[in-house]
């Protein structure tokens, strides 16, 4: 990485202060050229202090400004960068970036800065995602998981995890180079322990991605059911406003309409559809082929019935069918109008309760028993409904389909140990896991392996 480059980090826009970070090893010389401090001090002499001065543009003034270096590695790139804040108008702050590029930086390409705070070792993988997932947050819960893996709560449990691998797989080293030989404190039967225990470990990370991906990439969850049950009522307390025209004249939403909301500590990708019923209009008929293509689709249906009245045979038949055609789709039967006397059967209610994932009892009217909807939905993502992140969350299936995989390694290690196999095959699978682990914080496996069996095991023996 030889080029410096530079970028304005904030906003396009009309703004207060703009901030242009550069960062690279020119970075010195192109400040000596582009700042010219008040005082005495320039800013590569100060690292850390806030420097002000002129901006200038081929010895021309165009600005005044802060100015902040951060002496290599102690920066978020691991090289010397600048960060330097102009006035945020937009043909200044176009200036003060031309200046730094006159002074001899390139242009950064987009996610160059975090790429290169990987590269150069002061993010993992995990922590320069999580960075792009905290820039895009746009719920509380999004920004909480980012925050939380941005500050290392993934890397740290990873390599905890790793940690825990390398010591057993360092002995089985040393009995291979050592076959005649006692090496070391763990019995192989405590070998098979420590990777089926790890393995277990692995196994309940990869299950958080449950709740992770429901928050970063939101669960499709489409609202269905007959005309007049409450759907759009529902759709609008979900939403916190009236999106939907809500009416007591049947066939009202025709078309599907979606909105990102934040419930149950996930993000809901929620869609209202058309109520469900035969009829000769052909508009009417689109939308509720829409809403049946929406629900197949959905991660999560919310199924409204109308407490205030019996269960339609209709209904009866979609809740069915889409049972026996989706299974593994989870479903809450949510029984609406609990305001209004009741008319639906405890027969009925028995039913429904037994082809839906979950059950519960509210009024989109009045917004009594929301709470119960918000329970249901995280007991069935595991969620939080505070949304606090405290312990090590993972976000993607490429992230769960690591642990996993790393989790089946060290089950087959302990398999072979106790099968009496060589300790080569058990040290195969042990790196196996090793590696599937370490991926995901794009780290390799063979620089670890090695200095930890040279900083754990005592060769010169
Ligand atoms: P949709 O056709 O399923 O979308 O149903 P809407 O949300 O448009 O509601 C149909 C009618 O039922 C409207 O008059 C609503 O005000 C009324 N409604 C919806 N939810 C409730 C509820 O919980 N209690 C009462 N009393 N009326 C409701």
């Amino acid at each position: 990485m030889t080029n410096t480059i530079a970028a304005v980090s904030t906003p396009h826009g009309k703004g207060g202060v703009a901030m242009i970070r550069i960062s690279g090893p020119e970075t010195r010389d192109i400040l000596e050229r582009v700042f010219e401090p008040a005082g005495k001090t320039a800013p590569a002499d100060a690292p850390r202090t806030a420097v002000f001065g002129r901006i200038l543009l081929r010895g021309q003034a165009v600005d005044t400004g802060i100015c902040t270096f951060y002496k290599a590695p102690a920066s978020y790139t691991g090289e010397d960068t600048a960060e330097l804040t102009c006035h945020g108008g937009i043909a200044v702050t176009a200036k003060c970036l031309e200046a730094a590029f006159a002074a001899g930086a390139s242009p950064a390409a987009p996610g160059e800065f975090t790429r290169r705070a990987f590269v150069s070792g002061k993010l993992t993988l995990s922590e320069a995602e999580a960075v792009g997932m905290l820039i895009d947050a746009d719920t509380q819960e999004r920004a909480a998981l980012a925050a939380s893996a941005s500050q290392g709560k993934l890397s740290e449990a990873l390599s905890r995890l790793a940690d825990r691998i390398t010591a057993p797989l360092s002995q089985l080293y040393a009995a291979i180079d050592y076959p005649d030989e006692e090496i070391g404190e763990i019995s192989p039967a405590q070998l098979c322990d420590s990777f089926r225990e790890t393995a277990k470990e692995a196994r309940a990370l990869a299950a958080t991605e449950r709740r992770g991906r429901a928050v970063a990439e939101g669960v499709r969850c489409a609202v269905v059911g007959r005309p007049n049950g409450g759907k759009s009522s529902l759709y609008n307390l979900l939403c916190g406003e009236d999106r939907a025209i809500v009416t007591d004249i049947a066939g009202t939403t025709r078309d599907v309409l979606t909105e990102t909301v934040s419930f149950a500590g996930i993000t809901l990708l929620l869609a209202d559809t058309a109520g469900l019923r035969e009829s000769d209009d052909s508009v009417e008929r689109i939308g509720v082929e829409r809403a049946r293509r929406e629900a197949e689709c959905a991660g999560l249906v919310f199924f409204v019935y109308d407490m205030s009245d019996t269960l339609t045979k209709e209904e009866r038949d979609f809740a069915e069918d889409f049972r026996c055609r989706l299974p593994d789709t989870p479903t809450v039967a949510i029984l609406n109008k609990t305001d209004l006397p009741r008319a639906l059967s405890s027969q009925d209610e028995e039913f429904l309760s037994r082809i839906h994932t979950k059950l519960c009892t509210l009024s989109a009217r009045t917004g009594d028993g929301l709470s119960s909807l918000e329970s249901c939905v995280a007991e069935l993502f595991d969620s939080d409904i505070e949304g606090s992140f405290d312990s090590a969350v993972v976000w993607n299936s490429a992230q769960r389909a690591s642990l996993e995989s790393a989790a089946d390694s060290l089950e087959q290690a302990a398999v072979s140990l106790e099968g009496g196999m060589f300790p080569d095959a058990a040290c195969t699978m042990a790196e196996d896991a090793l590696s599937a682990l370490l991926r995901i914080d794009g780290r390799g496996v063979s620089e670890e392996i090695v200095s930890s069996i040279f900083a754990r095991f005592c060769v010169g023996k």
